[in-house]
């Protein structure tokens, strides 16, 4: 089965997992393209490695450090935006691994699907924001979208063999994050540190902060209506502390079907890379008598409000959801910035939603214009805060 690769985001938690997989997989996957933000020291050490024929870094700077390190290694290096997105026109790859952060994942998505190459797809903003572009370029190309995220490949796994017509509903579940147990009139005390300390998963810092204020949570739900062409009437959110039933599906006789494993993203990113095959592994497996006892709640929604803010910039469609997850994105840099509090957060989400333009059927250029302009109406929301 060998397959080639090209991994955007390589130096990141999505991407050292997939090259874990790659390694795992021995000579099944080859590495052909990778791409860094601008952790030059990760990416050189990478490319020495896995021996890329091309690597891209979107910081300029950075690109001239890996420039100078990969002179004499035969290794092509693009740089800027620009770089990153030529890297994901290239035709001549099987899967394109899109482990970028944030709405940046966007376009590489889109690029990537136009040209006809199936994607592993991490990003779920790029559904997020433009999912029913996402689709009807998929139905143009013919390429397919292999979900990376714990839930979705999950739903994906409990899918296959069914008719999505008898399905009643999609499970989501959700860890609960750090807040889970903690009393709302302490959340205004939230630091990012605190925020930063997730129970069970280990990841960026984005989708960190995106689980404790479960806005992930909320992503996934608009993620999974695009990916399985479901209306949103037909997922739920249920909270699961162990994170050990990744998700479920209930079909119309009330069969439940759910996909279980240790919480570790190597398993949905492998399987995503082996499709339709399952492939033998090294790390740890599941052992149910360890754990003892799996325990569910409902989410709660006033300690979660932007769980409700995605449900319903999805039930507005168009543009909403666009405006959220770029409102949500810019909000938690500020809070990671320690320029805002914790439940600043869904206030400034809400505010973004009500105020940014809408638009019922948007192009591309509509998306990214509404992503500069609430860009720029985050970072300069100061009125209501420090309330
Ligand atoms: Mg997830």
């Amino acid at each position: 089965m060998s397959r080639v690769l090209s991994i955007l985001g390589s130096t990141g938690s999505i991407g050292v997992n997939a090259l874990h997989v790659v390694k795992n997989l021995n000579q099944e996957l080859n590495v052909k393209y990778l791409s860094a933000h601008k952790n030059s020291q990760r990416l050189i050490e990478q490319a020495k490695e896995f021996r890329p024929d091309a690597v891209a870094v979107v910081d300029t700077v950075a690109a001239k450090e890996v420039q100078g390190a990969l002179k004499s290694e035969a290794i092509e290096v693009l740089s800027g935006r620009d770089g990153l997105l030529e890297l994901a026109c290239r035709q001549d790859v099987d899967i394109l691994v899109n482990g970028l952060v944030g709405s940046a994942g966007m376009e590489p998505t889109i690029k990537a699907i136009r040209a006809g190459v199936d994607v592993a797809l991490s990003n779920k903003e790029s559904l997020v924001m433009a999912g029913d572009i996402i689709n009807s370029e998929k139905a143009v190309s013919g390429a397919k979208i292999f979900p990376v995220d714990s839930e979705h490949s999950a739903i994906w796994q409990c899918l296959i063999g069914e008719n999505i017509g008898e399905v009643e509903k999609i499970i989501l579940t959700g860890s609960g994050g750090p807040f889970r147990s903690r009393n709302i009139s302490d959340f205004s005390s939230i630091t990012v540190k605190d925020a930063l300390n997730h129970p069970n998963w280990s990841m960026g810092q984005k989708i960190t902060i995106d689980s404790a204020t479960m806005m992930n949570k909320g992503l996934e739900v608009i993620e999974a209506r695009w990916l399985f062409d479901i209306s949103v009437e037909k997922i739920d959110i249920v909270i699961h502390p162990e994170s050990i039933i990744h998700s479920m599906v209930e079909f119309v006789d009330g069969s439940v079907k759910a996909q279980l494993g240790v919480p570790d993203m190597k398993v949905p990113i492998q399987y995503a890379l082996t499709y339709p095959n399952h492939a033998p592994a090294t790390w740890e497996k599941l052992s149910l008598p360890e754990i003892g006892s799996l325990t569910f709640e409902s989410p709660d929604l006033e300690k979660f409000p932007a769980i409700q803010l995605a449900f319903d910039a999805l039930k507005k469609g168009g543009s909403c959801p666009a405006v959220l997850n770029v409102a949500n994105e810019q909000a938690v840099y500020r809070f990671l910035k320690g320029d805002i509090h914790f439940t600043d957060i869904p206030k400034i989400i809400d505010q973004a939603c009500q105020t940014m333009a809408f638009f019922e059927k948007p192009v591309l250029e509509d998306i990214l214009s509404l992503e500069l302009e609430t860009t720029r109406f985050v970072q300069e929301f100061e009125s209501q805060l420090k309330e």
